[in-house]
């Protein structure tokens, strides 16, 4: 699903800022100019929409937009036919009331080069093959009964979860995200959440699972469902048509939804069902999911990374944010993200298995958290965390993500699998 925002031309019209005397670029504004106006445009201001065949039928928005901050522009504007061109100094990540619709000339070079990183680790899920699982999944005695539930467990919070990020970016972060280098990689990552849920799907096929039971279990075991519900606060306060950035409250909305979503969801609230699931191809047993985590591992580490890099620049760019009140707010969103995370990972693992216990996970929760603090200028919450899963950090490292890319490329010319070393 996508953003349709011709389904409700009341909600776009409030999405703007009230019509200014002038444009953004000096120009004088016809009238509601930086609101939606799909009307055809006076003859005073010709348009490259005016001058094409297509005849506009959509609602006329109120003339009078109320005026609601300093919000900046959403790219379904009328085109300023004749405007200035924009310039780097024009861009800015939120509040930006220069055209959205132009990618260049690039101002935030690390956005665009994530795009192009993710571009080029490009992965399809039934590229995985799922036979030696499927085997050792319908031997009664391939598996115990606590590697199973683990396994159906962080299926049913993963394919829930995925779809909860990509309805985040559409529906909530995409319209607030006022730069086209961004939001290029927002596009990106959508789909990247699409693949996501489409693994899971294929492992959940493969197996033959009970697909109600995984897709039902983000409401049905609390551990999952309190996880899911922490989250879609976030989601459900910007996605409110009467919400707009402009103002340093509802800026500050827009940065704990960003942290809320790229530190907590996908920096923290995806490790423990990481570890466990590259915990079961460590130990060559159901090495197709863990090959298919391994790839969505290295997809949420870039997504974390670009979300890390969004959110210090909106904090360059907006200093006046960060204060004391609202690092002690994130700092206690992540606090309980840990517990609630900690509860998860009793809940999909009471006993010790594959190597693993809830006390590591108790120590790996805290050093992940520090890390995430640390990575968006907080203080530290537990210090002297270790951490008791040092393959997962290789697992991330940048450079063996290219490897384990070159790795796969080989392996799939020749038909084969990836190594578990
Ligand atoms: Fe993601």
């Amino acid at each position: 699903m996508t953003l349709n925002f011709f389904d409700d031309p009341k909600a776009t019209a409030q999405g703007q800022s009230g019509a200014p005397a002038t444009t953004a670029f000096g120009t004088p504004a016809v009238p509601v100019v930086n609101a939606l106006n799909f009307a055809p445009p006076p003859a005073s201001a010709p348009s490259v929409v005016a001058s094409g065949a297509t005849a506009v039928a959509f609602p006329q928005p109120p003339v009078s937009a109320p005026a609601v901050g300093d919000a900046g522009l959403s790219g379904l504007e009328e085109i300023n036919f004749k405007a200035r061109r924009i310039t780097v100094d024009d861009k800015k990540i939120i509040n930006c009331r220069a055209d959205l619709n132009q990618l260049v000339p690039f101002k935030y070079e690390w956005a665009w080069q994530k795009y192009l990183d993710a571009c080029s680790n490009h992965w399809m899920p039934q590229e995985v093959s799922m036979s030696r699982d499927i085997a050792l999944w319908k031997d009664p005695n391939g598996l115990t009964d606590d590697e199973r539930t683990i396994i159906k467990r962080n299926l049913g919070f993963f394919s829930t979860a995925d779809s909860l990020v990509a309805n985040n970016l559409v529906l909530a972060i995409y319209r607030h995200i006022t730069n086209p280098e961004c939001r290029q990689y927002l596009l990106r990552q959508s789909f990247e959440e699409a693949l996501h849920t489409h693994a899971y799907q294929y492992i959940i096929e493969s197996l033959g699972l009970d697909e109600g039971e995984i897709f039902n279990m983000y409401r049905e075991i609390p551990s999952i469902h309190a996880k899911d519900a922490f989250q879609i606060q976030f989601t459900q306060e910007l996605a409110d048509p009467n919400f707009h950035t402009g103002t340093p409250e509802t800026d500050g909305r827009l940065l704990r939804n960003l942290i809320g979503y790229y530190v907590i969801m996908e920096g923290i609230f995806f490790y423990v069902g990481f570890v466990q699931m590259l915990a079961f191809g460590r130990q060559n047993k159901m090495t197709g999911s863990s090959e298919e985590f391994q790839y969505i591992l290295r997809d949420e580490s870039m997504h974390l990374n670009f979300g890390i890099d969004l959110i210090n620049q909106i904090k360059a760019e907006n200093p006046h944010l960060w204060t004391s009140e609202f690092q002690a707010e994130i700092a206690e969103l992540i606090k309980e993200a840990v517990e609630l995370e900690y509860q998860y990972a009793e809940d999909t693992m009471p006993r010790g298995v594959l190597g693993l216990n809830v006390g590591m996970f108790s120590e790996y929760l805290r050093f992940i958290a520090n890390r995430r603090c640390k990575q968006i200028g907080l203080t530290e919450l537990y210090a002297g965390a270790k951490n008791p899963f040092p393959w997962m950090s290789e697992m991330l490292d940048l450079k063996k993500e290219k490897n384990f890319f070159e790795t796969r490329v080989i392996d799939y010319q020749t038909g084969g699998a990836l190594s578990w070393d």
